[in-house]
């Protein structure tokens, strides 16, 4: 049975001032067997948010919000995976803002999953249409590209082992407040497994934990997790209120239990 997972993408807020104490509010408010938690806070943070997690709750995992596709170099103000050992156990990538942002592309995305790997971090890797893409039709084939691209030199056991997830998070509804329908939501997660069977996956695309990005809130998190394809949550703008993380945390340990997680 894949793991449920609730993985918050604090972005660029907070300070190493204050995350540590938000980090411990939202442990000791999302308490709940069989959930599988991550906070990943900005790098600066990382120090406060581990020291504050390891007094107040070590089950929640701590990751950071990517890392670099080189071992060591002369890449002013990067940070490459190796040096994130002993501060996170995961770690976000190819996310959307840094494939607008900062050009990532897919093969700079599967480099950079592969550097997560051999670092023994989790990758949550990051795909979704724009939406033009899904105006047009063309969000499967978008998608599809982005993942055999992403996880290009893979191998799918390791990955397996790794416990790789993957994240889709169409782009038109991150920060929009409008979210993808749970049914559309696992259309494209199926869509997901169905490109990694035929990057030649076999077993592992269905092993393999595939949550749902975009909006989500407390009030509409269950119409996701009602979804058996559709294994969790990457929470952007709500992961930084502890209401919302309590909320959206507590209805995936409704999915947990009845997954058969919780014992
Ligand atoms: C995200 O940052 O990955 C995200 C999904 O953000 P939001 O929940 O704010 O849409």
């Amino acid at each position: 049975m894949r793991e449920v997972v609730i993985a918050a993408n604090w972005k660029m807020h907070t300070t190493p001032a204050d995350a540590g104490e938000l980090a411990r509010t939202i442990a000791s408010r999302t308490r709940e067997a069989g959930v599988t938690r991550v906070i990943c806070p900005p790098f600066v943070c990382l120090g406060a948010v581990r020291d504050a997690l390891a007094d107040a709750d070590p089950d929640v995992g701590v990751g950071a919000q990517n890392v670099h596709h080189e071992l060591a170099g002369a890449f002013t103000g990067e940070i490459a995976a190796p040096m994130l050992v002993g501060l996170v156990t995961w770690a976000i990538v190819g996310h959307s803002e840094r494939r607008r942002d900062a050009g990532e592309t897919d093969a700079l995305v599967a480099r950079k999953v592969s550097r997560a790997l051999d670092a023994g971090l989790r990758p949550i890797v990051c795909v979704g249409e724009r939406l033009e893409d899904r105006e047009a039709g063309r969000a499967n084939d978008v998608v599809d590209h982005q993942v055999r691209g992403s996880l290009e030199g893979v191998e799918p056991v390791v990955a397996r082992d790794a416990g790789l997830v993957i994240a889709y998070e169409p782009v038109w509804a991150i920060g929009t407040g409008r979210n993808a329908s749970g049914l559309d939501a696992a259309a494209m997660t199926d869509a997901i497994r169905a490109s990694l069977e035929g990057a030649g996956w076999g077993a592992v695309a269905t092993e393999t934990p595939v949550l749902y990005g975009g909006s989500v809130t407390s009030a509409n998190i269950a119409e996701f997790l009602a979804e058996p394809s559709i294994d969790g949550a990457l929470v952007g703008g709500a992961s930084l209120k502890p209401d919302e993380m309590a909320g959206i945390v507590g209805r995936a340990g409704i999915t947990a239990r009845a997954r058969g997680l919780a014992g």
